[in-house]
């Protein structure tokens, strides 16, 4: 007999998602008991891995909040010692939104923490959920230390992954930024792995008092008045390709807003390319008006960095830090 082999130990956090889930009868698909048992439904992933399961929430993602986010952080952080990597079963609705926070709230990760789900749940024949569960496991295992997403056959950076299907098994993509690793018959890394400098510190705290508004043609910026009207802390405004704002209303508009305080952030309507804000007559008046630019991140990035940026600076300091990089975010 040869020595033994020691597999690499990861860890299962549940937080529930369509993955876990069962239809009712009659009625919508809702959280069973499946999602704690998750391990049942893949076969012989503990050939090569140690794999436990751990059940934090059994939620849609649809009814996660930045309270979850913190607790999943320090779940994260607190079962990390004893583990070579860390995979979270998560809804995919805001799976996006919730990997962005945790690759801002968690600092100096030296170990994968790999988000994955299904867009049907794993109890059924004809699922997508133990593909998923298998190659996130095994990506988790490998020398990524970072807050990841792994999805109908690649393995994604978090905070640049964004659900682009409603139906497809491939229902992510990471606009802008390629793919970590491809698990196809082949493991082929892609893009290089970040490298955090340790050790992992938490940075909690995210300010809901946020909003998204579209610029809508012709409408007006009668929205966004009202997001400032209604005590909000921060807005994320759609333009236009580039980021261009109309002439006519918005400039004044972000202008008030940014002069009440208000954190304003122009990103676009469209999903790839850089928001330019000097390319355009309409992208400079929101320059002039004081807004920042979300850069290359996603939606869901731009906001949460925004969020997270309003919990713990100001001014200046939130600007430095909203146009910095912090993990890798496209800042
Ligand atoms: N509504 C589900 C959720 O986000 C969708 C899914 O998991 O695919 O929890």
């Amino acid at each position: 007999m040869g020595p033994a082999v020691s597999r690499p130990r990861i860890r299962f956090l549940s937080t529930g998602g369509t993955l876990g889930m069962l239809p009712g009868s009659p009625g919508p698909l809702a959280p069973s008991s499946v999602a704690a048992n998750v391990l049942a439904y893949v076969q012989g992933i503990e050939r090569e891995l140690d794999v436990s399961v751990e059940s934090l929430w059994n939620l849609d993602s649809s009814d996660l909040s930045p309270a979850h986010w913190d607790a999943l952080a320090q779940a994260v952080a607190a079962r990390m010692d004893g583990v070579e990597g860390i995979v979270v079963v998560h809804g995919t609705d805001t799976m996006a939104w919730t990997a962005s926070a945790l690759s801002l709230a968690l600092r100096g990760l030296a170990k994968p923490v790999v988000f994955t789900g299904a867009q049907r749940p794993i109890a059924s024949v004809r699922t997508d959920a133990p593909e998923n569960v298998v190659n996130a496991a095994l990506c988790a295992a490998m020398d990524i230390p970072e807050v990841s997403l792994y999805f109908g056959r690649y393995l994604f950076r978090g905070n640049r992954s964004t659900k682009t299907s409603i139906q497809s098994y491939e229902a992510f993509e990471s606009p802008d930024c390629p793919p970590l690793v491809e698990m196809g018959v082949e493991v082929r890394p892609i893009k290089t792995p970040l490298r955090p400098a340790g050790p992992l510190r938490l940075e909690l705290g995210f300010d809901s008092r946020v909003a998204i508004v579209p610029v809508v043609p012709g409408a007006g910026p009668a929205m966004l008045e009202a997001a400032v009207e209604r005590g909000m802390r921060g807005v994320v405004v759609q333009g236009f390709g580039a980021g261009n704002v109309p002439q006519e209303g918005w400039p004044g508009a972000l202008a008030a807003a940014v002069g009440a305080g208000v954190a304003v952030v122009v990103h676009s309507h469209c999903h790839r390319g850089k928001v330019d804000l000097r390319a355009y007559v309409g992208g400079r008046a929101a320059l002039a008006a004081g807004v920042m630019s979300s850069g290359t991140m996603t939606l869901e990035c731009a906001t949460v960095k925004l969020m997270h940026g309003l919990a713990r600076a100001q001014g200046e300091e939130l600007r430095a830090y909203y146009t910095g990089d912090v993990a890798g975010e496209g800042a």
